[in-house]
This record gives structure tokens, C-alpha cells and sequence, in this order.
């Protein structure tokens, strides 16, 4: 496949700032994943929805589709350093990959077990590092900021406030989707006005998924704080997913119910059908 046609021109690395000289390929499907994988598809779905949510309304601007040749387990994004162990890619990048693995391997699976709260995290790491790398592909947007990628970088984590994660066990009939992303611009009450205006994009929030054969990872991140903890999937999806980020002290049980082709696809598009009623409430409130 031609990867240059879905990825971004970067200059600098996203997370270090190392020259567009060291720059490497990043797998969004690392290698040890794809033993897990079928690898019969000769092409794949992505799609990339655009929003605004003001006054209680969504207004899409638009809804792309995105056909491509080859596996899409093959994607690969040309916007981190890589070289030595003090590289991204090759330092602490695979760190996660390194730590991730064993945990979310299982869960590809689909095994029975329980995630213990230590799990989740490393879970969550990996998940806001492949979120944040997969901004830079066209079907992306960049909502996060520098600052969360040093966080990220730093610590292996997302930041505790305005990201949130959920996984859930899906198994696969005919959808063909296994990424996509949901730039949305949240505006906020006029004592929150600061935070327009920071974001590199005309967005300052984003909800994408990233699929490893069973194991189905939500990602959710807004400038605005409040608007992701305030966020709640309704009482269908709340069956399937499971919340890993922020951490909490609990572990869950593994699988949860199974989630059909429906269900992703809901969970995929949850933000428009809901987020004109996150909206609605948060200006009652603020009234
Ligand atoms: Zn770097």
C-alpha cells in the first residue's frame, strides 16, 4: 500500500522535537500483534468524522470514508525518532510495547481472566501513544497538545484529566472498519472561553478506536476537562465497555459481554448521536 498518501508531512518529531532526519516508520499494529491476526484482507475502512457541538446541537461537517489497498495491519505512520535506545521508537515507545504485550495479548484473544488496575494503565499508556501516533495519518486530526505528548513520553501515561479510555471484547462479522477517528470542537461556556484557541487544529477534542482482533479500544480526549468526565455512554454500551482510564483500584472481569458489529459501530459514532446531550445538559446546568 502507499503509505505516504495517508500520512501527514511531519517535520519534528511529535514527541522529542528530534529533525525530520530521524524520523522512522511506526507500526499502529506493532509486530508481535500480528501474529494474532488474520492476515487475509485486501483492503480496509477507515473513517473520519468531523463535528461541532454548540448550543446543543451537532452539526457534522463532514463524514469521510476512507478505502485503502492492503492490510491495514501493515499501517505504518513517519512522525517519531527512531535509532538508539534514547530514541522514541526504539527508547521508550517500545518500553510500552514491551509491557503491553503480555497483557493484551490475551485480551486479543479473548481469554477468560481478570485485568488487575496495574494492567489497565499500561493498557491505557499504549492506547493514548497509538491514538496520539494515528493523529498523523489523514484520517486524523491533532487535538493533543505538546504538553501531553511530553506526559505521555515522560511517564508512559495520558494525562488523569480530559482523556479516557474504554476497551471492550468485539468479535468481528462484516463491519470493515479497525480505525477511526472523531475531531470535534466543544465550545464550552464563555467561562471556559480560554481554552478555544489552543489547539493546532480548529478542534480541541477527539474520540478514536483502534481495533486488535477481539479487543476493541476507545480512546476519548478534550481540552475541555469536564466534558470527558462528564461523558457517559448510555446503558447499551455501558454493558459492553469497560472504563481502564482514568485508573481506578477495581479490576474487571474479562470478557465482558461480547460486542457484535452493531455495537462498535455505535460505540464508534456514540459521540455524535450523544454528544448534542452532553451539550444540552451542560448549558441547563450553567443556566
Ligand atoms: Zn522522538
Amino acid at each position: 500500500m502507499n503509505e505516504e498518501a495517508v500520512t501527514e508531512i511531519v517535520e519534528r518529531c511529535i514527541f522529542c522535537g528530534n529533525p525530520a532526519s530521524r524520523l522512522t516508520w511506526e507500526h499502529l499494529w506493532p509486530r508481535w500483534s500480528h501474529r494474532e491476526i488474520t492476515r487475509s484482507m485486501r483492503k480496509w475502512d477507515g473513517f473520519k468524522a468531523v463535528e461541532r457541538i454548540e448550543r446543543g446541537s451537532v452539526e457534522t461537517k463532514g463524514i469521510r470514508k476512507i478505502k485503502r489497498g492492503g492490510d491495514i495491519h501493515d499501517l505504518q505512520v513517519h512522525c517519531v525518532c527512531g535509532g538508539d535506545r534514547k530514541s522514541c521508537n526504539n527508547g521508550w515507545m517500545k518500553n510500552i510495547e514491551d509491557r503491553a504485550k503480555p497483557i493484551m495479548i490475551p485480551l486479543m484473544q479473548g481469554q477468560s481472566l481478570r485485568i488487575a488496575p496495574d494492567a489497565q494503565s499500561v493498557i491505557a499508556g499504549w492506547a493514548a501513544v497509538k491514538a496520539t501516533v494515528a493523529e498523523h495519518i489523514s484520517i486524523g486530526d491533532v487535538t493533543t497538545s505538546q504538553a501531553e505528548r511530553d506526559l505521555l513520553r515522560q511517564t508512559g501515561l495520558p494525562p488523569h484529566h480530559g482523556w479516557a479510555v474504554w476497551i471492550g471484547h468485539y468479535e468481528r462479522s462484516a463491519w470493515q472498519a479497525y480505525l477511526g477517528s472523531n475531531a470535534f470542537l466543544y465550545l464550552p461556556g464563555p467561562e471556559n472561553a480560554h481554552l478555544l484557541g489552543t489547539s493546532p487544529t480548529e478542534y480541541n477534542g477527539q474520540a478514536s478506536f483502534q481495533i486488535l482482533k477481539n479487543l476493541f479500544i476507545y480512546v476519548m480526549r478534550c481540552r475541555d476537562l469536564e466534558f470527558v468526565e462528564r461523558w457517559r455512554f448510555d446503558v447499551t454500551a455501558s454493558r459492553f465497555l469497560r472504563k481502564i482510564w482514568p485508573p481506578s483500584n477495581l479490576s474487571i472481569k474479562w470478557p465482558p459481554p461480547i460486542m457484535s458489529d452493531v455495537d462498535a459501530d455505535y460505540v464508534a459514532s456514540a459521540l455524535k448521536k450523544r454528544g448534542a446531550l452532553a451539550v444540552q445538559r451542560r448549558l441547563m446546568r450553567n443556566s
